[in-house]
């Protein structure tokens, strides 16, 4: 057994952010990663930059104060993000998912005086891939692809061992075209896998629908429990409810999922893929088995189909992952 004093042990701790664009998750890890402390916030809709920056902190110090101990005890905390994110100046740019969020903004320097410890940014599905490679369903391989299923479609790719950054931005998998021509992407262009399975892509789609005279459930539920978004719950509840619409649009997006991994798994061969992200994590096993299936018949080689797993660390993948960015 180690012998660690309290406060040797409080400074060996470090906070990890998962910054989504429905929900803010912060985690306190201790020296073996293991979450000792967490919180979990909306994301704000409103104010921009500064709103987002003000929830992180409070979300941070209450995941804080969850595992016993003030931010400033921690050694750092890393921050996963969405959009353009430039870890040596310490700013987030073009976060899309994000209201009014276009010009670079001092992220780090902005939350680590606040909470009064360093600050770190990654990209917010590289630090997720980089979590389920070093501590979840990734283990067992050398290479992988991780898709992450949520308000966009986020892909992080592991190559012989090591994170495959491209020119800085590979691993845009939610803007591969499974349809030439086809639904409008929420990046603007048409035919995207995000255009069919992207959260946000698919909300922009139901409300189309329901001005063509459509009918759903979905903003109903989505009223009854106090949510302006269809969150991963509201869809979930729709399909409980056996709402058709829901079903329809949830059955086009595992139908997009199939086709475009499929068609990253026969240009890059990977051992496994890894599904996460807010509607990955929500549907859970039984949809990660019907992403496998969607896959099969677009795969060159379908008699050894990689392997497909949920992503293990679950909802707080990402934030673990972040606090990866601080050396321990
Ligand atoms: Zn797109």
């Amino acid at each position: 057994m180690r012998a660690m004093s309290t406060s040797d042990g409080a400074r060996r701790l470090r906070g990890g952010i998962d910054l989504g664009g429905t929900k803010i998750q912060a985690v306190i890890v201790d020296a073996d990663n293991k979450p000792i402390g967490q919180a979990r916030h909306p994301t704000p809709t409103r104010g921009g930059p500064p709103a987002v920056a003000a929830e992180i902190a409070a979300t941070m110090t209450e995941a804080a104060r969850a595992a016993g101990v003030a931010t400033s005890d921690l050694i750092g905390i890393g921050v996963g993000s969405p959009g353009e994110v430039d870890p040596s100046e310490g700013t987030v740019a073009e976060a899309r998912n994000l209201t009014d969020w276009t010009d670079p903004y001092p992220l780090a320097a902005e939350l680590g005086r606040v909470l009064g410890t360093p600050v770190k940014l990654g990209n917010d599905v590289d630090v997720a891939v980089r979590a389920e490679f070093e501590l979840g369903a990734g283990k067992p391989y050398q290479s992988l692809l991780g898709v992450f299923w949520g308000t966009g479609v986020g892909g992080g790719l592991i190559l012989d061992g090591r994170q495959w950054d491209g020119r800085g931005s590979a691993g845009e998998i939610g803007h591969m075209v499974v349809k030439q021509g086809g639904r409008r992407c929420t990046c603007g262009r048409k035919g995207c896998m995000e255009a069919y399975a992207g959260r946000l892509a698919m909300e922009l789609h139901a409300r189309r629908l329901v001005k063509q005279g459509k009918s759903t459930k979905l903003f109903k539920i989505a009223k009854e429990h106090n949510r302006d978004r269809l969150t991963s719950g509201i869809w979930a509840r729709a399909i409980e409810a056996k709402d058709k619409l829901a079903i329809s649009l949830i059955d086009d997006a595992i139908s997009a999922l199939g086709a475009g991994v499929a068609s990253a798994v026969n240009l890059l061969d990977v051992e496994a893929i890894v599904i996460g992200g807010g509607l990955g994590v929500r549907f859970g096993e039984p949809y990660a088995k019907r992403i496998e299936r969607a896959m099969k018949p677009h795969l060159f080689l379908d008699d050894r189909p990689p392997a497909v797993h949920l992503a293990a660390l679950g909802d707080l993948g990402g934030a673990i992952g972040a606090a990866l960015l601080v050396a321990g």
